[in-house]
């Protein structure tokens, strides 16, 4: 009985290994990396092997709509494979030149008897790519996509480093989820979140193999944005909105027009983190979608509110800061909430021309409701409505406004998607950049869109304000972000406070637990073209002169990333080159002072660099330090320090 038991098992894995059909293998150009496109039992699948190993196991494919269920009973139609080089230049984010070259296949399946879907896979030597495109059939050239089946299987003993989704209106004012909740790292597979499912990127690490980040890019307002679920086993799979966002109106489907290509799904291997670190996969798979109407300034700028808060947003404060801002070379302001009543149009108007008087632009706070939750900051129902929005914008234009910082959106169904969108159109009209707070992840939208400037998405510098636990978490959350957040887009965190309080007076209020290098350092490992710096104008008397100096000269767009060194939440280094200076910058998070001896080819033997680093007692200093014949650097940095390394010019 027990032979005959066992003939049966061998029979029924040998049907269904008939069933399962190879589709087709894409490699990446170097050979390393290689998805396998599968069809089991008529149903697509994946799997993806790096160096060797199995980096994916079978996961599912398919997408489900209100026309046809294309996860399921499909037969391969046809196979086109093309190989793609191309370059690009791109000023606003981590690298300024790209070469993406790749490999691409263009799989299409027939269900009953007619082509309805094709997938898209893109294989470069450390991004694996797909989205699909579902296919008119006859007459029908509209459906509504209901459900993605996406997926991503991960190896036994792959640890996560993962955001949770906040449930739907939650939090201050009903206003999550905007993607602002605190990590969980190197935890166990099989969760997920807070019931909820997970904020893309989502990071995981298969032992000593290597690293997967999961993200998407392409995201507009044609399709709705997405999380990633988990029910319990090792399946990770796209998620769409929740349905209770925007206060439980609108669908959580798309509605598209036939034939649609979805965002791509993006997942970015590398035996280590160099190539999550460096991946420019959000960009090379987006396309510009308009011109932009004038070349933009990115830059540095100050920020009275995070210091200030509210009290702040004052005709004399703001005048303060943009002297201040003058001081530094900074080109910008940020005047955040409740400017409208508080300063008024006309005042605002003048500030602005005083500013232009110093070369220094201004930013003006905008709440994006409208009618999805209860944020009462003012100026409010202005960017909800494309008229009145844009007769606004038309007024920033006339009175040489640089950009608007609209927050408190409604989370990631398709109308919210459409708003940001439009947004950014109308912004581009009237030569306004663009920075979103109280937002969605930005998924490829420095290429897609010219004004885009930066989002939050990340919970960013305000936090260090309101909670003293955010602050002595500083150090643990500047170690993830760049390896998370930041390697897919812009953050704007709004950090590198000098003050040692979160407070006008410098002497109330939460305390900042890392020190004035661990300032100058984020300044450089957190990437966004505009930056607006929680540094107050009593810095300019109470700082370092050497940190003032610091982030007087620091740049904030860059031609080239390198990882050095780092461990998700516990430290991180890397290098970045603006032009031809290179700054190497890195935070501890670790009890243990951590000491290393870093390979800096980019400094020539005989080179002077400027070393910034902490005593024990977290006392920063600079000194000068002459390249040595091995190209070596040994640094110290203790738990919540820094170190920053750049040319002596
Ligand atoms: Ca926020």
């Amino acid at each position: 009985m027990k032979k005959l038991l066992s003939t049966f098992i061998v029979l029924l894995l040998l049907l269904k290994m008939t069933i399962a059909q190879s589709v087709c293998i894409i490699k990446s150009p170097d050979g390393n990396t290689s998805i396998e496109v599968i069809l089991n039992d008529g149903m697509p699948r994946y799997t993806i092997k790096h160096s060797g190993k199995v980096f994916l196991k079978e996961s599912p494919l398919g997408i489900k709509t209100n026309i046809g269920d294309f996860s399921q009973s499909l037969t391969l139609f046809e196979v086109s494979q093309q190989s793609i080089n191309k370059t690009y230049v791109l000023k606003n984010i981590k690298q300024s030149n790209v070469n993406y070259i790749a490999n691409a296949a263009v799989v299409t399946f027939k269900k009953d008897g007619q082509k309805q879907l094709s997938i898209e896979f893109r294989v470069s030597n450390s991004d694996v790519a797909f989205r699909y495109e579902v296919l008119p059939i006859k007459d029908t050239k509209v459906c509504v996509v209901e459900q993605e089946e996406s997926g991503f299987v991960f190896p036994n003993g792959t640890t996560t480093f993962l955001c949770p989704q906040a449930k739907p209106m939650g939090g201050f004012a009903r206003t999550s989820p905007s993607y602002e909740t605190p990590y969980t790292v190197d935890d166990a597979m099989g969760k997920n979140g807070w019931g909820n499912g997970y904020t893309l990127p989502c990071l995981f690490r298969e032992g000593n193999d290597g690293w997967v980040l999961i993200s998407e890019t392409g995201t507009d307002g044609s399709y709705v944005g997405c999380r990633l679920l988990n029910d319990g086993d090792e399946n990770y799979k796209i998620g769409f909105p929740q349905s209770q966002e925007m206060n439980g109106f609108s669908s959580t489907s798309a509605m598209v027009s036939l034939p649609f290509k979805t965002p791509w799904r993006t997942i970015t291997i590398g035996n280590t983190l160099k190539e999550i670190v460096e991946t420019t996969v959000p960009f090379d798979l987006t396309e510009q979608k308009y011109k932009p109407s004038q070349q933009y300034t990115y830059g540095k700028g100050t920020w009275s509110w995070i210091i200030g808060m509210d009290a702040s947003c004052n005709y004399d404060e703001q005048k303060r800061y943009i002297d201040f801002a003058a001081q530094m070379g900074y080109q910008s302001v940020l005047i955040d909430a409740f400017w409208d009543t508080a300063i008024g149009y006309d005042k605002i108007a003048e500030l602005a021309s005083y500013g232009k008087s110093k070369n220094v632009g201004i930013f003006l706070w905008y709440n994006s409701n409208g009618s999805w939750n209860d944020a009462p900051q003012t100026p409010i129902n202005k960017m909800n409505n494309q008229r009145i929005r844009r007769q606004e914008m038309k007024w920033m234009r006339d009175n040489g406004i640089r950009g608007i910082k609209v927050d408190f959106f409604g989370g990631d169904k398709q109308p919210m998607m459409q708003l940001y969108e439009d947004i950014l159109a109308d912004a581009n009209d009237f030569g306004l950049l663009v920075i979103f707070h109280g937002c969605t992840l930005p998924r490829g939208w420095e290429k897609m869109y010219p004004n885009y400037a930066a989002s939050e998405a990340v919970l960013a510098s305000e936090n260090l304000h309101f909670g003293q636990g955010a602050c002595d978490n500083e150090a643990f959350n500047a170690c993830l972000h760049p390896f998370i957040r930041n390697t897919v887009g812009s953050m704007d965190f709004g950090g590198s406070a000098l003050n040692k309080f979160y407070n006008a007076d410098n002497q109330h209020g939460t305390i900042r637990r890392t020190s004035d290098v661990f300032a100058l350092a984020v300044a450089v490992l957190f990437q966004s073209a505009v930056q607006h710096f929680a540094l107050a104008p009593n810095n300019l008397t109470d700082a370092p002169k050497w940190a003032i100096d610091f982030m007087k000269n620091v740049p904030t767009t860059w031609d080239e990333i390198k990882f050095i060194d780092g461990y998700p939440g516990k430290y991180v280094i890397l290098a970045r080159r603006s032009g031809d200076r290179w700054f190497i910058a890195g935070v501890n998070a670790q009890k243990e002072t951590l000491k290393l001896t870093l390979n800096l080819p980019m400094f020539a033997v005989g080179n002077t660099i400027k070393y910034y680093s902490d005593d024990n007692q977290l006392n920063g200093s600079v000194n000068e330090i002459k390249i040595n014949k091995k190209q070596q650097v040994v640094i110290t940095i203790p738990c919540n320090g820094g170190v920053v390394i750049e040319n002596k010019n």
